[in-house]
């Protein structure tokens, strides 16, 4: 697989099942940056990945908490949604060190992380195409190997 790779996601389905797909090969310490604008699907593809690897019914977008987290039975997941933070250094009060490194993190709005941006990510942008989404997924060799059944 060359990067980046592009998937069409013609639905909110395909979003939720892409989020599954990537649900099945993430370990702890993974981070998964979710890009893209207000309204391209970021919390719909989280949402995806927490239900399948969790038996959470209510998943809410952490607009206003900046963040929720989930047990999975591997580690436990941050789903974090920067967008309102104010200050780089409330991310290390939500936890952000405990969560790259034991964690799995998914992680809305990741241009706000400044200093705390992981040296290692797995990053989906998505955009929106008329009513409908593309997904481009970017990252190191090692995740080539991972995501080939994706
Ligand atoms: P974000 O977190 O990026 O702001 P959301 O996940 O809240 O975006 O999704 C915004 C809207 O986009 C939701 O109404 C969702 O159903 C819709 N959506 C998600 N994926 C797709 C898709 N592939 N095609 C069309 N609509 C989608
Ligand atoms: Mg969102």
């Amino acid at each position: 697989m060359q990067w980046p790779t592009n998937r069409n996601l013609k639905n909110e389905a395909a979003t939720l099942a892409l989020g599954e797909g990537l649900g099945r090969v993430l370990r702890a310490g993974d981070v998964v940056l979710l890009q893209g604008p207000l309204g391209a699907g970021k919390t719909t593809l989280a949402r995806g990945l927490i239900s399948s690897l969790t038996d959470e019914t209510e998943i809410v977008s952490p607009t206003f908490t900046l963040v929720q987290t989930y047990a999975a039975d591997a580690f436990d997941i941050w789903h974090f949604d920067l967008y309102r933070l104010e200050d780089v250094d409330a991310v290390w009060e939500l936890g952000i060190e405990e969560a790259l490194e034991t964690g799995v993190s998914l992680i809305e709005w990741p241009e706000r992380l400044g200093r705390y941006a992981p040296e290692e990510a797995l990053t989906l942008s998505l955009d929106i195409q008329g009513g409908a989404r593309i997904a481009t997924l970017t990252g190191s060799a090692d995740w080539t190997e991972r995501l080939h059944e994706l």
